[in-house]
């Protein structure tokens, strides 16, 4: 158990740091208001249409920070708070998702790959606990190396779900400083908005690599 803590804390303390931080970074983003005004929804029309995007709908969804593009149906969904508001922190959000819906009009590599994990990835997050325990329990060196493999999907999963998060945030700030629809002066604070939610992405796969890390050590024997 001592041994479980020590690798797993700095992430747990990571990931928590970054809870935080991300509401605490959006609340503040919310009331201030963008110089031009526009909303998350307006904003997001426009860099679709500027980047000739024209076959995605952008529409609201309720709770917050439900935001996601959804590439199956070609929809944008933006939470309430996101969709009507005009605040730093909606069209950084909007921009974002905007991102994703850019990388899979352009066939962006890690989006692709990550698109293809999704169904591997919810079948080892969910069998390779499982499976773990029972091969700890009956002592089963195949079954807890099944279970490390199926791990080490999930935390394949992680690192790819890495780089597609910040090239899409890193794609929004362009777009809104392109489009006209923030500032100079607003660019910083969208940043700040933006990667403290990439630090949320950050925190869970080194919770997941340390994790992995945990297993593959007893699984070698060395947890006396
Ligand atoms: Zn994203």
């Amino acid at each position: 158990m001592a041994m479980y803590l020590m690798f797993i804390l700095p992430a747990l303390i990571l990931s928590i740091y970054a809870q935080y931080k991300v509401k605490s970074t959006f609340n503040r983003f919310s009331q201030v208001r963008s110089a031009k005004g526009y909303s998350g929804a307006v904003a997001a029309s426009t860099i679709l249409r500027r980047n000739g995007v024209n076959n995605v709908d952008v529409e609201a969804i309720g709770g917050s920070l439900t935001d996601h593009y959804d590439p199956v149906s070609h929809r944008l969904r933006l939470s309430e708070s996101v969709y009507g508001s005009n605040s730093i922190a909606a069209v950084g959000v909007a921009a974002h998702e905007v991102g994703h819906a850019i990388q899979h009009q352009q066939q962006y590599g890690p989006l692709e790959l990550r698109h293809r994990l999704v169904p591997v990835t919810n079948f080892a997050s969910s069998a390779s606990f499982p499976i773990l325990i029972l091969g700890f329990v009956l002592k089963s060196t195949d079954l807890i190396l099944v279970g490390i493999l199926l791990f080490t999907a999930v935390v394949l999963f992680h690192l790819v779900t890495l780089p597609v998060e910040i090239n899409a945030s890193r794609r929004a700030v362009v777009q809104l400083a392109d489009c006209g629809l923030v500032t100079n002066e607003e660019v910083p604070m969208v940043k700040s908005v933006l990667s403290a939610a990439a630090l949320t992405y950050l925190a869970a796969t080194l919770s997941a690599i340390a994790n992995l890390l945990y297993y593959a050590m007893i699984f070698m024997g060395n947890d006396e």
